[in-house]
């Protein structure tokens, strides 16, 4: 099939182009590189099917690409916390305007479409852990805001169309992800203990690190993106690892994974830092036949590894 995927030199986005590739689809990658890297999709454009475009759908006229898509992923935006602060009218304009531009191509050309919600639509979720049912407990005007908001809309947008036109529309919302090609700067967590742990610099955790959050492997998420798109389901469908840690907890495990004597060092807390977040994948179970299959030391073995090897 013919595959747009916008973001697709993103981290998730890389992941789901060579997936794609994998299964012997085409595979039009447009992203601005804005948050993304060209470096992460460098290994896949050799290959004749893939085809990277660096534009910004916002200015892009989208309906231009030579290619009729079967389906489109829209992946693009800023995705963590210090990045969508540092580019919030992108954030917005991307989830909003970026958003309703590529459903309007999906339903010129009878495509499917995929729009990557998060778990942050859930704010900071006074109901544990969160099912798709729950409403959300969203500050409109926090610093999170632009994020969470964008895609809150972002999904409005995809059901009007959905409702209106009976698209094909899919909304998985993704919690916390990692794996290789995060980027070391992003801010999260996963990528800031690597860095500290390659540079020999103390973990830094902010606030208590008593919050909670439930780390999924990358390839785990791609799989289940492939599944939800095969189904005739189009509400919202949480994707993630419902296995929850402490922030201490994944640096005691990051700090022994790297055999390191490594320090933790305490800091002030974010503003409106979610408390808690693990995912109730009932629904995603029942649909999708899914669940991850890689434990967290797994994969931040692999992850860990990874940037070891790219360092050298
Ligand atoms: N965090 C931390 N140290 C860091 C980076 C993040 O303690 O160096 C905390 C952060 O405050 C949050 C959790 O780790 O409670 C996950 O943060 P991240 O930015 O990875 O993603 P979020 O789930 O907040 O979008």
């Amino acid at each position: 099939m013919n595959a747009i995927v916008t973001g697709g030199a993103g981290f998730l986005g890389s992941h789901l182009c060579e997936r794609l590739l994998k299964n012997g689809d085409y595979v039009y990658c447009i992203d601005n590189l804005i948050t993304g890297s060209f470096e992460n999709v460098k290994h896949l454009s050799g290959n004749i099917r893939f085809k990277f475009i660096q534009e910004d759908i916002i200015s892009f006229n989208i309906e231009n690409i030579s290619i009729k898509p079967d389906i489109i992923f829209h992946l693009a935006s800023p995705a963590s916390p210090p990045d969508y602060m540092k580019f919030p009218l992108e954030t917005l304009r991307v989830n909003s305007i970026g958003t309703d531009r590529c459903l309007s191509l999906a339903k010129k050309a009878g495509a499917r479409f995929l729009f990557t919600s998060t778990s942050e639509v859930y704010g900071d979720p006074l109901v544990h852990p969160q099912k798709e049912t729950y409403w959300g407990n969203v500050n409109p005007v926090g610093p999170r805001s632009v994020y969470d908001e964008g895609k809150r809309y972002g999904e409005a947008l995809v059901m009007a169309y959905h409702r209106q036109y009976g698209l094909k529309t899919y909304l998985p919302r993704i919690f916390n992800t990692y794996g290789p090609r995060m980027r070391l700067n992003d801010g999260r967590v996963i990528p800031n203990f690597i860095s500290q742990i390659l540079s020999s610099k103390p973990l830094t955790i902010y606030g208590d690190g008593k919050q909670t959050r439930s780390f999924c492997y990358v390839d785990d998420l791609i799989s289940a993106f492939l599944l939800l798109i095969e189904t005739d389901y189009h509400l919202p469908v949480n994707l993630g690892n419902p296995e929850e840690f402490t922030i201490i907890e994944l640096a005691e495990k990051m700090k022994k994974l790297s055999g390191a004597d490594i320090s933790i060092k305490f800091l002030d807390g974010l503003p409106d830092d979610p408390k808690q977040r693990k995912p109730d994948i009932t629904l995603a179970k029942k649909i999708l036949g899914w669940f991850p299959t890689i434990k967290l030391e797994e994969g931040l073995k692999k992850t860990l590894d990874y940037y070891i090897k790219v360092k050298k």
